[in-house]
């Protein structure tokens, strides 16, 4: 990766990524696009932003033509709780967006990474362990779009030689950027209310197993699979990878540790809940450990203690 194009930049995961690819590849070299331009100042200010939203097709050619990147990076979507509240707005954004960029990759011969989720499995999916290929009827829209932007990329990389690779992440936890409406944001809002209230009621019942990951591990992942030599690549898109996988008992007893007043209760979402019932355990992230040497830095533990002194600090 030279020159990188972002598409969803102001999300949670585009704007740790958009300032991490900065300080590796230069502020000029990392163009951040999303669908408007509120977000953070610093993703903002610190390099090229254009607003683009992904289902218009001529826009995102006139901007990736623009600045002629060789690799795009697109993680606008719809994620899996607001998908299920609307579902035709995610099938629009995720697969036609999907589509636009994966077209103009192909006449433009750049790179593509798209992440695709845990949420591509359902509950015809085994559980635990849950192998790199298996079964994937996924029962939520999201989850749809995941699993048909997976078989799109292999499409798109055997039909036309477009460097497509991705990974499927499970929940993502992070200090920077609040979460856009998934199913696992349950376990960075409990850190939040850990420090503002000492309390937290979870829409996630006890007992509820799903693989997390902290930011700083998601960010590497795209760096080191961009990076990986495609001649050891068996799979390319998809890759299952994971940090951890708890229930919020768990998480609540690591925060606990730290903050010893703080209590969880349970308020179930049966949205929510439903959606995390049709997801895994815990996944085998084995293919990424051997394809591309995935191996991630931080457990609940280590996440735990960054997080409440990241958290401490940012809302003082
Ligand atoms: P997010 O909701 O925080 O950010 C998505 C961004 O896309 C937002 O800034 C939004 O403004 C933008 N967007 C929405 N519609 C758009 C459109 N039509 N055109 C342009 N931009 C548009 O999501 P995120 O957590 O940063 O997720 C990024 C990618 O990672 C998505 O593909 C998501 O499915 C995947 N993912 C995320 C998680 C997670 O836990 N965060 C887990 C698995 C997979």
């Amino acid at each position: 990766m030279k020159k990188i194009l972002i598409t969803g930049a102001l999300g949670q995961i585009g704007s740790e990524l958009t300032m991490y690819l900065r300080r590796l590849y230069g502020d000029a070299n990392v163009i951040a696009t999303d669908k408007n331009p509120n977000g953070p100042e610093k993703v903002l200010k610190s390099g090229p932003f254009e607003a683009v939203d992904v289902t218009d097709a001529n826009k995102l050619a006139e901007v990736i033509k623009k600045y002629s990147p060789d690799t795009v990076i697109h993680l606008a979507a719809i994620l899996s709780a607001v998908g299920e509240a609307k579902p035709e707005l995610a099938w629009n954004v995720n697969m036609n967006g999907l589509y636009n960029v994966l077209e103009i990759a192909r006449e433009m011969k750049l790179a593509v990474f798209t992440p695709s989720s845990i949420a591509a499995f359902g509950p015809s999916t085994p559980r635990v362990k849950t192998p790199q290929d298996t079964i994937q009827r996924p029962t939520t829209m999201y989850g749809v779009t995941k699993v048909a932007g997976e078989l799109l990329c292999d499409y798109y990389f055997q039909k036309y030689g477009v460097d497509t690779r991705g990974v499927r992440y499970p929940g993502l936890i992070s200090y920077d950027t609040l979460p856009g409406g998934g199913t696992t944001d349950y376990a960075v809002h409990i850190y939040y209310e850990a420090i503002k209230n000492k309390k937290y009621t979870s829409y996630i019942k006890q007992g509820t197993y799903m693989d997390m990951m902290y930011m700083p591990d998601a960010l590497e992942a795209i760096v080191q699979l961009m990076e990986a030599d495609p001649t050891k690549l068996v799979h390319r898109n998809a890759f299952n990878i994971t940090a951890m996988s708890f229930a919020p008992e768990h998480i609540a007893a690591e925060i606990k540790k730290h903050i010893p007043e703080f209590e969880i209760d349970y308020n179930v979402d049966p949205v929510r809940q439903s959606i995390a019932d049709s997801w895994p355990d815990s996944l085998d992230d084995s293919a990424a450990r051997e394809e591309w040497g995935w191996n991630p830095k931080y457990d609940l533990a280590s996440m735990t203690v960054d997080m409440l002194e990241k958290l401490r600090e940012k809302l003082k």
